[in-house]
């Protein structure tokens, strides 16, 4: 999850019905191009479907309300609405300081898996977004657990390839290859840009390498 400016578009008109393409592409701005739960980036923008932020059943006009519609990948979206507590907003909570994002591997597991954690554990909606985020991402149980499984997968793949631009960083660095340099550099910076699949576990991943001591402007 990162914060995201709802104000950087035009707030597109939603007429009678929420799905239309004008507020799909809207959304894909807003949220750039990524589910606001996972992350992940979907091939069209068609394939996502958009999630009512606060629930509907109260109140029917945030139905086709702009400010309650969210970018979700189909799979998030079910899962949200099977517990639907009170999460964190990103397009008000600063939601990348508010939760700590880690990965790597997991010995009780035997493998790698992403980490949430809470800044505030007497925070609720910071624990209801923790926990959610953890049961989209690690869950075991149910039919809904291959999902998860694939999610860690496409994850794991985006890891690899930022850990290996990580190492031909050292190696160009090393050789004083400045050419190798500079494409090693944007590859890395492409690796953990907020319009890139899974930013805050990939930024973890770069600090832990301390690339960011070596960028400073590594982050956008
Ligand atoms: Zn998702």
């Amino acid at each position: 999850m990162i914060n995201v400016d709802r104000h950087c578009v035009e707030p597109p008109k939603v007429g009678k019905s929420h799905r239309n393409k004008k507020v799909l592409n809207a959304l894909a701005h807003v949220f750039l191009g990524k589910c606001y739960l996972c992350e992940e980036k979907q091939p069209c923008v068609g394939i996502f479907e958009i999630d009512h932020f606060k629930p509907t059943s109260k109140n029917p006009k945030l139905d086709t309300e702009w400010n309650n519609l969210y970018l979700c990948c189909k799979s998030c979206n079910s899962f949200k609405h099977k517990d639907a507590k009170e999460i964190l907003d990103p397009c008000c909570d600063n939601v990348e300081k508010l939760i700590i994002y880690k990965y790597g591997y997991n010995p009780e597991k035997d493998s790698y898996i992403p980490v949430f954690l809470s800044t505030d554990l007497n925070n609720e909606k910071i624990n209801n977004t923790v926990k959610l985020l953890e049961n989209l991402h690690n869950r075991e149980q149910g039919m809904s657990n291959y999902r998860a499984k694939s999610l860690r997968e496409t994850i794991h793949k985006r890891w690899s390839l930022l850990m290996e631009a990580c190492r031909n960083l050292d190696n160009a660095e090393r050789d004083g290859d400045d050419l190798a340099l500079q494409e090693t550099l944007r590859d890395i910076k492409n690796y953990v840009s907020r319009n890139s699949p899974f930013t805050m576990l990939m930024r973890y991943t770069a600090k832990q390498c301390r690339v960011d001591k070596k960028i400073p402007d590594l982050f956008d």
